[in-house]
Order: structure tokens, then C-alpha cells, then sequence
């Protein structure tokens, strides 16, 4: 490729949204440009490392007996209300209606239709298992599109399902997609960790979240320093953590003027913030919910959007809090009743905890020497709080590590979950039928490639690992005025015909400093620059983009070097 007819327009200017790193580089070196909020057009470059990852992906995937298929983006409504998906998913779904009026989703992701397409044709144990795949669009209109292709409402997403007889048959495709992942995020040369995932109500360790390694990252992740426990924070139901002291006062109302916060109360009372109770309120479908954590904790949203089974996670409004008797600011679950629209559960570490202050329901008020457990009354006691840093590995006691990730796949135990609802089931050997047995397991291709992006770059540029560079080499002839140096820079790219397809001569009438911006800009892995040193010594100079090692050969050596070069990165995965 020529760099004159690189179809990269490069952005100046970028957008006050453009935050994160992979975000910027890629509109800077015209990767992609926005067409409308969360919404791209990849342009050659983003698009070749894009086709990169698909490759992989596919190659991995079919080792695994998986077959590649393609299945219909518009989707009609009706699958989606036999799931009850078409009001779970809500407004993250792009609705529409054809002609006649009837009503067609956008696919946010493809369980509704490819459970329906399989239980067509497929009647008989004897054609169990069925593995398939695809790599298309999908769409979600999420709250907040942001970070380009790291949260965008079109991206292109590897899905693949399973369908087996029992849940053994399905323990085995998981296993088969699970080191499948890990053999393409590594090919990807990323840094990445499986960790355990929220599996919704269906429990267990039914699934698992593939995370790079990134700041940038929007997942909470923590992993053990002594054992492999990992996991999504969300995940995790932490320890309960015992008081260590003994209260034997009673309760007592004390005047708190203005103290509506946590740390007010704490600071204003001289009491330790671990002998707080806090209380947040919740709006789970319906219901209103008192949730109770230790002053210091934080509500785990998700673990408790599964306790109650709940679709919609909202705060409750000052309405919600009236009506339930909630003064807000000094809250408290003592004297309440729980009733059918209102609930009150504590975190089991409250429920140890002695001596505490916590709110008295009275504005100005707050309640002392509270033992959750001798004067909370009728309360539900549930594990809800976040893991933090002062815990211990839940698994082995071990120190623990929080850190941040982007989830860039996961695998999915789902088991009959969608094949009861749409009824894909198979006769078995005695004619007797059942459920098929169901996986999945997704990809974002456009969010991987963001995510190496994230993780490799610096002041200058993307830095990509050579597997999934757009190109992997580019010549650069540092003086345009010199026949001799254009010539012989053309003759170097005409010899690297065996890389033909990776490699580009920047042919283009700039200054040298400027090719040399570009190059570390959109990343090259691989910079051989052909100038006034070759005139004079016969010698070019061979660049790595990751580590800034320069090597100097001989022209003629050239290729040979190169190629030796590119061998080593792919073989290492860097
Ligand atoms: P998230 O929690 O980040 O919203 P998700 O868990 O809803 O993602 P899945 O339904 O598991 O996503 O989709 C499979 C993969 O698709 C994810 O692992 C992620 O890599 C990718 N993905 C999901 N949503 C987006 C998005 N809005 N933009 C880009 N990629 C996405
Ligand atoms: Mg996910």
C-alpha cells in the first residue's frame, strides 16, 4: 500500500468526548470517523485490524467443531415477548415497525432467534450437539455511548451458541470455548483475565468474563495474589466481617442538627465509621427497598437486583420515601414493617456489628448503641456488600488485588433458560423429551480492538501488537528529493512481496519528521527508514515500534531482517 492512497484522514481537532486513549488515536490517525452518537464508520486501517481479530476468532472457533452461519439482524417481536426479553431489555432495544404495522427489533444479541432457528430442524438426540456462530452487527442504544468503540450502540460482536443433551455435553462446550477465548486474546497479544461473572439468577460459577487489564477499564475486578480466584466485583459475595466488640447499652435517640451524611453523622458523633449503619433506598421494579451496608461499604447493585429477581434498579424517589415512612438523610429500618412493596434487607456484616449509630427516621435524629441484630426487628439478611481492599481472598484468606478491566468476551452457562420458553427440545433414545441444554459464549471484535489499544500505546501512538497492527511494516524514504533514496526505498517494498499485504512505502511528499509522527501515530510495529545514512554507509535503519530498538543493515539484508523480525513478534504474540 501507498501511503498517498492510505484512505486515513487524519483528525487535527478532536471532540471534547474523545477521553480515552483508543478513542483519540483512532480518530487522530483517520481509523474511523463518528457518524452519529455511538455510531462509526471504520475506515481502512481500524477496519484491516478489525478483519485481524475476525480471523482469529475464526480460526480458533472452528478448532472447536463450531460452525460459522449468519442469522437476521431485523427480528420480529414475538420471539423476544416469549423470553420476556422484549420489555427486559427496554429502551437499550432500537424498535421498529414494518409497513403492516407489526413490531421488529434491532438484535442486541441473537439467544430469541438462533434458539428458535435450531428447535426447526433439530428433533433427536442424534443430532445433539449443535456449536454455531456468527460475526455481525449488533445494536444496543445504551444510556451512555462512550469511549468510541469501547461502548458504541453499533458494534460488531462475535456469538456463538451451543445446544446439547445434558448438562455434561454442555460442560464440555463451555470448556472448549473458555480455552478458545484464552487462545485468542492471547494470539490478540493482550494482557487479559477470565474471571467469574454474574450469572444472574442462575448462580454457580456459570460464567465468565474475559477482562483486559486496562484503567480505562469500566469493570471492577478483583483476583487473589496467593490463589486464582478472579472475578467481576458484582460477582463476589465478600465475608462477614465480626465486630470484635461487645455492647451491652441500649438504644438511644440522640440530636444530630444537620448531619445527613454518613460521614457527617460519624465525624460529628466521634464514632469510628465502621460503627455506622447506612442506609440506601432502591426502586427495584416495583418495589421499594431499604438496603442496610456498614458506613464504609458499598452496596452490591447487581447481587442485589438477583435476591429480588428484579428487571428495573433505580434509586427510590422522595415520593417513594414518603410513602413508605422513610425520613430521608436519617433513615432507619428500626420500627418499620416490611410489607408487600417494601422491603428492608441488611448486609450480614450489619447484622454482626455492635454499638452502631444509624439513623432514627426523625429529621436531626440518629439512634446510638444500636446491635443490628437486637434492635433491627424483622429484616431480610443477605450477603450485599461490595468486596473492597481491606478484605481477604473469599476463596483462601489471601491478600487480594482490585484492579480494572474492560470485558472484551464472555461464556455463559444458560442452560434451559431459552430452550424451555421456545420450546427447542429433542427426543431422547426412549422417546422421551427434554430441554436442550444451552451455551453462550460472545466476543465485541470492535471493543477488542479498542481494548489493545488501551493497554498498548504511548505519547507518540498506538502501539500494536503485530497480530492485529493494521499493517505491519511501513518504509519510510526520509528524503523525497533524492531519486536514489525513492528509488531504492521502492525496490525494498517491491522485494517484500511475501508480505505484500502488510507492508506500506509512505511515498508521500512530507518531511521526514512528519512520516515519522504518522508512523509512530498509527503504529506500525515495524519502521524501516531509508535515508541520508544509506547514501552514505549503504546501511538503513530497522525501528521496533515497541521498544524503540533500532537495528542498522545493510540494504540487501534488509528484507531478510525484517522478515526475521515479524517472525519473533508473531511467534511471541507481542
Ligand atoms: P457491558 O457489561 O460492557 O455492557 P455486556 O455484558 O452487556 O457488556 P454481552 O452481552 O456479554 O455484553 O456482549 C458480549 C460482548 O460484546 C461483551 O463482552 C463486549 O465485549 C461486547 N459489547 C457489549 N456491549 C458493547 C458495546 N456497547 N460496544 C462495544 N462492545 C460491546
Ligand atoms: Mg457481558
Amino acid at each position: 500500500m501507498l501511503a498517498s492512497r492510505l484512505y486515513s484522514p487524519t483528525l487535527r481537532e478532536l471532540p471534547s468526548d474523545a477521553v480515552v486513549m483508543s478513542h483519540k488515536y483512532m480518530l487522530k490517525a483517520g481509523m474511523m470517523r463518528k457518524i452519529a452518537n455511538g455510531t462509526y464508520a471504520y475506515l481502512p486501517l481500524a477496519f484491516r485490524s478489525i478483519q485481524k481479530v475476525e480471523k482469529i476468532i475464526r480460526e480458533e472457533i472452528n478448532k472447536t467443531g463450531a460452525q460459522e452461519i449468519l442469522m437476521p439482524i431485523v427480528q420480529p417481536a414475538e420471539i423476544w415477548q416469549k423470553t420476556g426479553r422484549w420489555a427486559v431489555y427496554g429502551e437499550e432495544m432500537f424498535k421498529l415497525k414494518d409497513r403492516h404495522g407489526r413490531d421488529y427489533c434491532l438484535a442486541p444479541t441473537h439467544e430469541e432467534l438462533v434458539t428458535t432457528l435450531i428447535s426447526m430442524d433439530t428433533t433427536s438426540y442424534k443430532q445433539l450437539p449443535v456449536s454455531v456462530y456468527q460475526i455481525q452487527n449488533k445494536y444496543r442504544d445504551e444510556k451512555r455511548p462512550r469511549f468510541g468503540l469501547m461502548r458504541s450502540r453499533e458494534f460488531i460482536m462475535k456469538d456463538g451458541y451451543t445446544f446439547d443433551a445434558d448438562q455434561e455435553g454442555l460442560d464440555k462446550q463451555y470448556k472448549l470455548m473458555y480455552d478458545a477465548y484464552t487462545r485468542i486474546f492471547t494470539r490478540c497479544g493482550l494482557n487479559f483475565r477470565p474471571v467469574i461473572a454474574d450469572s444472574g439468577a442462575i448462580g454457580g460459577n456459570a460464567s465468565h468474563e474475559f477482562e483486559v487489564l486496562a484503567d480505562s477499564g469500566e469493570a471492577d475486578i478483583v483476583y487473589c495474589k496467593h490463589c486464582d480466584f478472579a472475578a467481576n466485583i458484582e460477582a463476589v459475595e465478600p465475608n462477614t466481617i465480626p465486630c470484635g466488640i461487645k455492647n451491652d447499652k441500649e438504644k438511644e435517640i440522640v440530636e444530630t442538627p444537620g448531619q445527613h451524611t454518613i460521614e457527617m453523622v460519624c465525624n460529628f458523633l466521634h464514632a469510628p465509621i465502621k460503627q455506622s449503619v447506612k442506609a440506601v433506598v432502591y426502586k427495584l421494579d416495583d418495589k421499594v427497598v431499604l438496603a442496610m451496608v456498614r458506613g464504609d461499604h458499598e452496596v452490591n447493585e447487581v447481587r442485589l437486583q438477583n435476591i429480588y429477581g428484579a428487571i428495573n434498579v433505580g434509586m427510590a424517589s422522595d415520593e417513594d420515601l414518603e410513602r413508605v415512612g422513610l425520613t430521608a438523610g436519617y433513615i432507619s429500618p428500626i420500627g418499620l414493617k416490611r410489607t408487600k412493596d417494601f422491603d428492608i434487607i441488611c448486609d450480614a456484616t450489619v447484622m454482626e456489628t455492635q454499638d452502631a449509630c444509624c439513623g432514627a427516621n426523625e429529621k436531626d435524629k440518629h439512634y446510638i448503641h444500636v446491635n443490628p441484630k437486637r434492635d433491627f426487628g424483622d429484616v431480610r439478611v443477605d450477603t450485599i456488600r461490595q468486596i473492597d481492599a481491606n478484605d481477604v481472598c473469599p476463596e483462601c484468606g489471601g491478600e487480594i488485588v482490585l484492579t480494572k478491566g474492560i470485558e472484551v468476551g464472555q461464556v455463559f452457562k444458560l442452560g434451559t433458560k431459552y430452550s424451555e420458553k421456545l420450546g427447542a427440545t429433542y427426543l431422547d433414545s426412549n422417546g422421551k423429551s427434554h430441554p436442550m441444554v444451552m451455551g453462550c459464549y460472545g466476543i465485541g471484535v470492535t471493543r477488542t480492538v479498542a481494548a489493545s489499544i488501551e493497554q498498548n500505546h504511548d505519547d507518540d501512538g498506538i502501539i500494536w501488537p503485530v497480530a492485529i497492527a493494521p499493517y505491519e511494516v511501513v518504509i519510510v524514504p526520509a528524503n523525497n528529493k533524492s531519486e536514489e533514496v525513492m528509488g531504492a526505498a521502492k525496490k525494498l517494498y517491491d522485494e517484500m512481496e511475501d508480505k505484500a499485504d502488510e507492508v506500506v512505502l509512505d511515498d508521500r511528499n512530507e518531511r521526514a519528521g512528519i512520516k515519522f509522527k504518522d508512523a509512530d501515530l498509527i503504529g506500525y510495529p515495524v519502521r524501516v527508514t531509508i535515508g541520508k545514512k544509506w547514501q552514505q554507509t549503504g546501511n538503513v535503519e530497522i525501528r521496533l515500534r515497541r521498544t524503540g530498538e533500532v537495528i542498522e543493515v545493510p540494504l540487501e539484508e534488509c528484507h531478510d531482517k525484517v522478515m526475521e523480525i515479524l517472525k519473533d513478534l508473531h511467534e511471541k504474540n507481542l
